[in-house]
C-alpha cells in the first residue's frame, strides 16, 4: 500500500490511513506500507535549499527533502501501534535501498529485503518512507550519501518495493478515485477507466499526468508488479481489488471490452519553454552543433522542429526544453552561437504541450488530423508537433490550455454522460 502527500497531511489522515492498513491485515494479508511527506512538505524544504544558497549541493538537499518522508512513516508506526497493529518503520538508509549517486533524481539499483520478509513473517507491519534511498558504498569510506529520486518519486519507492518482495498487488492510495481520460481537476466530464495499460499510462504520466511518475509506471511495467490506483478518502471497504484503476497488459483489456476507446487519455504539461534559433546555416552537422551542447550539459530536448532551407541556404529551429533547464540552455548556446552559427535566440515560456494518447492509434488513421481540427476550429494556433506510435503532441500558447484540453476530450468522445 502507497499512500501519496494528502492522504498523509496531518494526524487525522493518517488515523484514516492506518485504518485502511489494519483492514488489509485483519483480512489476512502482510502488508509493506510506503508514505509520502504530508501535502506541501517537500515544496517547503526545497524552499529552504534554495534559499540557503541557490547552487546548493545536491547530496545535502538530498539530506533535507528525505526528512519528510522520515517523519510520516514514524508517525503512522506510532498510529498503528496505538490501534494495536505491530509496526515499525524502515528509513531508506536502514535496509537499505541502494541506489545510484544521482542526487535529486536517483535510480533504485537494488533493495535487501532480509530484514523486512522477517518482519512481516513475525507480524509487523514495514512503514517505509517513499522517495529516499541511498548510495552504494565506495569502499574508501565515500559514498552511503542519501538520495532522493525525484519529484513524485514516492510512487516509484512503492513499486521497486513491491517487486523486491513479489508482493501481489501494489495500491497506490492517493486523492482522486482512479486514473481518469484527463485530471478531473480541470475536467470535471473526465470518466474514470477501469484500466488502462501500461503503455498508455507511461505515455500519460510522461506528458503531465502526475497522478503516478513516469518512472513507477516504466518499473511496474518491466518487473510486471499489478498496479492499482484508489482513493485514500471513499469509505468503499476492500472488495478484494476491485475498486479504482488497475493498470494491466494489453491483452487483458482487449478482451470484453467491445467498444474500447481510439483515445484513452490526453495530459496538459505547462513546465515546457520553447528556444528558437534563427537562420541556423543549412549544412551537414548543424543540428548537432545546436543539440550537442545541450546534450553534454545533461539538458532533455523535447519537442523539435526545422524546416528544410530554401533561398537563403539558412532555416530556424525550434525546440523544448524542461522550463526549469531554461537558464542553463540559453547559457549553453549562447557561448556556442559561434560554432553554430545561428542569428537570435528566442525563448518563451508561455506554452503548454497537450498530448494525447491511445494504443487505438496503432490501427487508426486520422487521429493527428483530428487533433488539428478540432485546435483550429478554436482558433487555437500550433506551435510544434511531435508523435509517437501511441501518443500526438502539440504545443501551444498556455492561455489555451484548459480549453484545448477540454474541445479535445469532447471531440474524441471521452466525456462522461451528463448525469454522471
Ligand atoms: P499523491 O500525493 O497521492 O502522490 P499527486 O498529487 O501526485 O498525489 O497525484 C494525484 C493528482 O493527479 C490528482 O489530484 C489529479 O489532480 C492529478 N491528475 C492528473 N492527471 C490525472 C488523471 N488522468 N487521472 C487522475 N488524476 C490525475
Ligand atoms: N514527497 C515527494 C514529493 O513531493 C515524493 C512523493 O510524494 O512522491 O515529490
Ligand atoms: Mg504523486
Amino acid at each position: 500500500m502507497k499512500f501519496g502527500g494528502t492522504s498523509m497531511a496531518g494526524i487525522e489522515r493518517i488515523r484514516n490511513v492506518a485504518a485502511r492498513v489494519k483492514g488489509e491485515v485483519e483480512a489476512g494479508n502482510q502488508v509493506a506500507v510506503v508514505v509520502s511527506a504530508m501535502a506541501g512538505e517537500t515544496d517547503r524544504l526545497v524552499q529552504f535549499c534554495r534559499e540557503a544558497s541557490p547552487l546548493y549541493d545536491p547530496s545535502e538537499y538530498d539530506v533535507v527533502v528525505a526528512s519528510g518522508e522520515q517523519v510520516t512513516s514514524g508517525l503512522l508506526a506510532i498510529v498503528l501501534q496505538s490501534m494495536g497493529v505491530p509496526a515499525r518503520s524502515w528509513l531508506g538508509w536502514q535496509l537499505p535501498i541502494r541506489t545510484s549517486d544521482a542526487h535529486a533524481s536517483a535510480r533504485i539499483a537494488d533493495i535487501d529485503t532480509a530484514a523486512l520478509d522477517a518482519s512481516l513473517s513475525a507480524g509487523e507491519v514495514a512503514v517505509i518512507p517513499g522517495f529516499q534511498g541511498l548510495t552504494v558504498a565506495d569502499g574508501n569510506g565515500g559514498g552511503n550519501r542519501i538520495t532522493t529520486l525525484g519529484r513524485g518519486g514516492s510512487d516509484t519507492s512503492a513499486v521497486a518495493m513491491a517487486a523486491a518482495m513479489k508482493a501481489d498487488r501494489c495500491d497506490i492510495y492517493t486523492d482522486v478515485d482512479g486514473v481518469y481520460t484527463t485530471d478531473p481537476r480541470i475536467v470535471p466530464r473526465a470518466r474514470k477507466l477501469s484500466k488502462i495499460t501500461y503503455e498508455e499510462m507511461v505515455e500519460l504520466a510522461s506528458v503531465g499526468a502526475k497522478v503516478l511518475q513516469t518512472r513507477s509506471v516504466g518499473l511496474a511495467m518491466k518487473e510486471k508488479v499489478r498496479v492499482r490506483v484508489l482513493s485514500s478518502f471513499d469509505d468503499a471497504r476492500d472488495d478484494g481489488g476491485h475498486r479504482g484503476t488497475l493498470i494491466v497488459g494489453e491483452e487483458e483489456i482487449e478482451e470484453g471490452t467491445m467498444e474500447r476507446q481510439l483515445i484513452t487519455g490526453i495530459a496538459a504539461d505547462k513546465n515546457e519553454a520553447k528556444v528558437t534559433l534563427t537562420a541556423v546555416p543549412d549544412r551537414p552537422g548543424a543540428v548537432a552543433d545546436v543539440f550537442t551542447p545541450l546534450a553534454d550539459a545533461s539538458i532533455n530536448v523535447d519537442m523539435i522542429v526545422q524546416n528544410v532551407a530554401h533561398d537563403t541556404g539558412a532555416t530556424d529551429v525550434t525546440f523544448t526544453v524542461p522550463a526549469a533547464e531554461l537558464a542553463r540552455a540559453t547559457d549553453v548556446l549562447e557561448r556556442a552561437q559561434g560554432s553554430i552559427g545561428f542569428v537570435k535566440l528566442i525563448t518563451d515560456t508561455s506554452v503548454t504541450k497537450v498530448s494525447v494518447v491511445g494504443v487505438g492509434m496503432r490501427s487508426h488513421a486520422g487521429i493527428a488530423a483530428q487533433m488539428f481540427k478540432s485546435l483550429a476550429d478554436r482558433g487555437i494556433n500550433i506551435l510544434a508537433i511531435t508523435t509517437s506510435e501511441i501518443k500526438v503532441s502539440v504545443l501551444i500558447h498556455s492561455d489555451y490550455t484548459e480549453l484545448a484540453v477540454r474541445v479535445l476530450h469532447t471531440a474524441y468522445g471521452l466525456d462522461a454522460d451528463e448525469a454522471a
